[in-house]
């Protein structure tokens, strides 16, 4: 390894893995330090990730302005990305959003989630320039005779949709890093010291790292693991995934954000069509709230990733599927369980902690705005300053 190499990036999730592209790119020296895929073996002794998964949704509206910015940035290289790694992580899926509530619904006393205020939805897409129809009942009804939406249920819809594979995606990225000259280290970082001078950080399987800089993007370890001095102002949220194993040939649908609150299961969340999972069968997913739980601790997340996630609160979304689709054949269901944060913006940090330390999280959209969050804090970690357009207030990363 280099002796000192400019940078080491903490986290080889789809952050990091991004950072580390765009910063061995640039001509910087970069060590990309992190476990590779976990696979399906749920091993407590290393820090767990948000992205070892076959699915996850573009968010191209159903997010914060600023994020839906971030978002289209992305986007627009995504197709260079696959072509220059050889990877592809892109399949296009038109999307749905569908709710039965509007801003001043009062009678459910359910906050409504930024992901379902279609009225929000449509000043983003008008905002960032994307075409999409909002589409009434009756119509949805007729689109979809497969899919059984609750009466009153409308729907807003992006023809143009995107499903991203979070571990082609950080495939993708990882190659392009190496390619560029980033090294590479299978393991995980116990602590981390600065200096005037650098940044020395020890590993799990013994020997330490020093770097001029490092930027840290460990997801939900970096407050669980208390990687950092002050833990970041954000939750910790342990969510279950549920994949129903069905037939080929299952009907295809659009990628949907699907929120039911009137049901006595109530369910809002992403539900993914049918996909091929490392296994060879075919998995349709559900990922939302019903087996969502705050996590406080690294006691709580590691019971959390043993338990499998909340088989119990998963029992919401087969009762969602049963309502959607009953005519469909399971053959089995399977839940995993998944760890996200959240902050109080539901935008990415990204933003010096100190000196030499940039720190880059973003728990909830993470695969759709990971590619240009990647290269902010890259370019921040390169510059020392903020050169964006957009204020970097909007990132700055804030203590509990
Ligand atoms: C169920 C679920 C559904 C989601 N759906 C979507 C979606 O539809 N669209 C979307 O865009 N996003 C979605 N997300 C969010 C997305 O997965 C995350 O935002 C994204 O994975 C965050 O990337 P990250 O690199 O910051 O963190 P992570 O993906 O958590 O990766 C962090 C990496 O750091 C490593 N690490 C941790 N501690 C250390 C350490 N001490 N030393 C070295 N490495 C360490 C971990 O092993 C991991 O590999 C979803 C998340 C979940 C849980």
């Amino acid at each position: 390894m280099t002796t000192t190499p400019q940078f080491a990036v903490i986290g080889a999730g789809p952050l990091g893995s991004t950072t580390a592209r765009y910063l061995a790119e640039a001509g910087a020296s970069v060590v990309l330090i992190g476990p590779g895929d976990p696979g399906d073996v749920i091993d407590p002794s290393k820090p767990w990730g948000g992205w070892s998964d076959e699915s996850r949704m573009f968010h191209a509206v159903d997010l914060p302005l600023a994020s839906a910015i971030l978002a289209k940035r992305s986007r627009a290289r995504f197709a260079d990305i696959e072509e220059r790694s050889g990877v592809r992580f892109t399949t296009a899926n038109p999307s749905l959003t569908v709710s039965g509530m509007v801003k001043s619904d009062r009678t459910s006393g359910i906050e409504i989630d930024t992901h379902f205020d279609i009225a929000t939805l449509m000043n983003n897409a008008t905002d960032v320039g994307i075409d999409v129809q909002r589409i009434e009942p009756d119509e949805l009804a007729r689109r979809h005779p497969n899919l059984r939406f609750n009466e009153g249920h409308f729907a807003l819809h992006h023809a143009d949709g995107l499903v991203l594979n979070p571990r082609r995606f950080v495939e993708a990225q990882q190659v392009l890093a190496e390619r560029a000259g980033a090294e590479r280290i299978l393991d995980h970082v116990t602590s981390i010291e600065d200096d005037a001078e650098g940044v020395t950080v020890g590993l799990a399987g013994g020997g330490q790292v020093r770097a001029e800089q490092i930027v840290l993007a460990a997801g939900a370890h970096i407050n669980l693991d208390g990687l950092l001095p002050r833990r970041l102002e954000t939750m910790v949220l342990g969510i279950t995934i549920a994949l129903f194993e069905v037939d080929e040939g299952t009907e295809f649908f659009p990628t949907l954000m699907y929120a039911d609150v009137s049901s006595p299961h109530p369910y809002s969340g992403l539900i993914v069509p049918p996909l091929r999972y490392p296994d060879g069968k075919l998995y349709l997913k559900f990922a939302g709230t019903g087996g969502l739980r705050i996590i406080t601790s690294k006691k709580e997340a590691t019971e959390w990733l043993a338990a499998g996630g909340d088989t119990e609160g998963a029992e919401n979304m087969i009762h969602a599927l049963r309502q959607l689709m009953p005519d469909l054949t399971v053959h089995s269901t399977v839940t995993r369980p998944c760890l996200a944060t959240m902050n109080h913006a539901n935008t990415p940090y990204i933003g010096h902690v100190v000196d030499r330390i940039v720190v880059l999280t973003e728990g909830d959209h993470g695969v759709t705005v990971g590619d240009e969050a990647g290269r902010l804090a890259a370019d921040l970690a390169l510059t020392g300053i903020w050169r964006d357009s957009l204020p970097a207030r909007l990132f700055t990363p804030r203590f509990a």
